[in-house]
């Protein structure tokens, strides 16, 4: 059965989890700006979902839950997301980054809109490319050895009860409030390169996807070719938004596989490319889909079921922190 559906259930699953930042962002600045005004906290509610966006935080607290600490009370929904998003990478490889990360769906239309206008998208020379590359591990080893090495666990929970981590996500949201120049040419930068070349950013810069991407080479899923059936036409290699060389791979078991589906989508002989369980098992789009957004909605349902979702800060504390 042809896999070209799959390729509108994830723009849509992209579209809806924007639409969803988007809407989470309003009410957090709106909830930002009646504390800060000291006005009747009774009525301002934190969307805790936020958290999300403070993936450092999410690592710290995780590490220092598998050190034997509960899951801090400060920033929870970091914590929750973060596994979660893991535990999602494990299974279904790095999914995050194409079917939900907001950041990598802007990325994917701009550089399909550059294709639009110019016809291609631009490709490093290969040399260039790994090195570039390397630059995303290099980061997010940075962040793990200042969190999980160098902090002792005393330090980390002195970090994480510190006013500082306290309010990281109203820190964030001045970040971009508020946005020096340089940061503002570094954006956009990134934006005028994502309209000429595939995710500069996720490929490059992004720690996060350097992680999931390691963790992905775990995963027992992989896109996989059937050389009795494939024709050699070399769609799914031009296709694929990783420039991977999938028409020469038995499987694709590389941290840049994204699984976006684009490649199996594309491919014109049914059967010749598949998503396998552990090189055996077919697993249909409708079913991959589904258990992106289950699973990746169903890790936050059961922080909140578990109690690990909603932060201990009073409004009284935010009202005190926001004033400092
Ligand atoms: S698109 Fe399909 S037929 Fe063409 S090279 Fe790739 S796997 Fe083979
Ligand atoms: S190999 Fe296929 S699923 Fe993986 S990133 Fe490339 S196009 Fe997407």
């Amino acid at each position: 059965m042809s896999s070209r559906y799959v390729q509108p259930l994830r723009i849509l699953a992209q579209s809806g989890f924007l639409g969803f930042v988007i809407w989470l962002g309003v009410r957090y600045y709106r909830f930002v700006q009646m504390m800060s005004s000291g006005a009747d906290g009774s009525v301002a509610i934190r969307p805790d979902g936020i958290d999300g966006f403070l993936p450092i935080s999410g690592l710290l607290g995780t590490v220092s839950w598998l050190e034997g600490y509960k899951i801090n009370s400060v920033h929870p929904a970091a914590v929750i997301v973060f596994v979660t998003v893991i535990l999602v990478s494990f299974l279904l490889r790095r999914s995050f980054c194409s079917w939900i990360c907001p950041i990598a769906a802007v990325s994917e239309w701009s550089w399909k809109w550059g294709f639009h206008l110019m016809r291609r998208n631009l490709r490093l020379p290969s040399w260039l490319d790994i090195l570039l590359r390397s630059l995303k591990y290099l980061v997010m080893a940075f962040f793990i050895y200042s969190v999980a090495i160098a902090m002792s666990p005393e330090a980390q929970l002195r970090f994480i009860q510190s006013e500082y981590h306290m309010t990281a996500d109203v820190r964030l949201m001045n970040f971009f409030l508020h946005i020096s120049p340089s940061a503002c040419g570094v954006i956009i930068t990134l934006v005028g390169l994502s309209l000429l070349m595939r995710n500069p950013f996720c490929r490059y810069l992004c720690p996060y996807g350097a992680l999931l991407g390691l963790v992905a080479l775990f995963s027992p899923l992989r896109v996989t070719r059937d050389p009795d059936r494939c024709v050699s036409c070399g769609v799914c290699s031009q296709v694929c938004p990783a420039y991977i060389d999938v028409m020469h791979k038995s499987t694709v078991a590389s941290p840049e596989c994204i699984a976006c589906w684009r490649c199996i989508s594309h491919c014109r002989c049914n059967g010749a490319l598949s998503m396998r369980a552990v090189r055996r098992f077919i697993v249909p789009g409708v079913l991959f889909a589904v258990l992106v957004v289950l699973l990746f909605w169903g890790g936050t349902v059961c922080g909140k079921l578990s109690g690990h979702w909603h932060s201990s800060l009073t409004v009284e504390e935010y009202v005190r922190l926001l004033g400092k």
